[in-house]
């Protein structure tokens, strides 16, 4: 069982604040979906949590299972089993997927790690996933379309066994065909290793595979209201609009 607690963070990045007092926890075997407009901090919470440089902590701390991992290096935060699937997945020419994932898993594992297992499961995921086969020998999302980068980055989850997962727009650049595989994975993955997944995403048709326990609305660097999956269909419905109008009025009531 592990937790990640997100406690009044306030983030800053070129001088700019971002995140504005967030909280979040999060426990094995919750998913959790966070929904709110573009520009809202949605991208930068999951940069943040992963241990980026270009974002400065003015406030607040990130916990894993009740210690802080708030000045810890991203490898480190990866060590732990904390794992990021990229809104906008990077190109790196000249290391092959396969390289990077045995690379990983060998700093990982140590002596445990071997050959044999490693590729027969890379197999089973690559075909799983529908991925063509030759992507994990060439360089990482070298002439990837952007949902074979989003397959790419479930590869990685499934071969790094991460406990802490968080998917920052994995449907963003998916055709219907590619966000059902997706969506699928991402299910199957959370019924086989019960990871804690936060989910990011501001569009509800990804919600249809992956059904969070919590919704979290996010505007202007904060949550700003949480409930169960009917929020969903209340923002489905109306938006973001009324929950900002709300926000204002409460605002100017007080
Ligand atoms: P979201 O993912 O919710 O759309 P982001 O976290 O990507 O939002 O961005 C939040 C705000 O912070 C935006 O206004 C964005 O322009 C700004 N921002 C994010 N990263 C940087 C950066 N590295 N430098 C300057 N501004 C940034
Ligand atoms: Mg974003």
């Amino acid at each position: 069982m592990h937790t990640l607690k997100i406690d009044n963070l306030y983030v800053e990045t070129d001088g700019k604040e971002i995140l504005k007092g967030f909280n979040l926890e999060i426990n094995s075997g919750e998913i959790h979906a966070i929904m709110g407009p573009n520009g809202t901090g949605k991208s930068t919470l999951s940069k943040v949590i992963m241990g980026d440089k270009n974002y400065i902590i003015k406030k607040g701390n990130i916990y894993f299972d009740g210690i802080s991992i708030t000045d810890l290096t991203p490898d480190k935060r990866a060590q732990l089993g904390i794992f990021l699937g990229m809104q906008l997945p990077l190109e790196i020419p000249g290391v092959t997927n396969a390289d990077l994932l045995r690379t990983a898993l060998n700093t990982k594992l140590g002596d445990e790690f071997s050959l044999m297992p490693f590729i027969k499961k890379m197999d089973k995921i690559v075909k799983k996933l529908k991925m063509n086969k030759d992507m994990i020998h060439r360089g990482i999302n070298q002439g990837f379309s952007g949902g074979e980068r989003k397959k790419n980055e479930i590869l990685q989850m499934y071969m790094l066994e991460p406990n802490t997962v968080i998917l920052d727009e994995i449907d963003s650049g998916l055709d219907v065909d590619s966000l059902k595989i997706v969506g699928t994975n991402v299910m199957d993955y959370f019924n086989e290793y019960k990871p804690s997944i936060l989910l990011i995403t501001h569009y509800q048709r990804l919600l249809e595979y992956i059904k969070p326990e919590f919704v979290h609305i996010m505007i202007n660097g904060k949550i700003v209201k949480s409930g169960s999956f009917s929020l969903v269909e209340e923002i489905e419905k109306n938006g973001y609009e009324s929950i900002i109008n709300m926000i204002e009025e409460n605002k100017s009531n007080e």
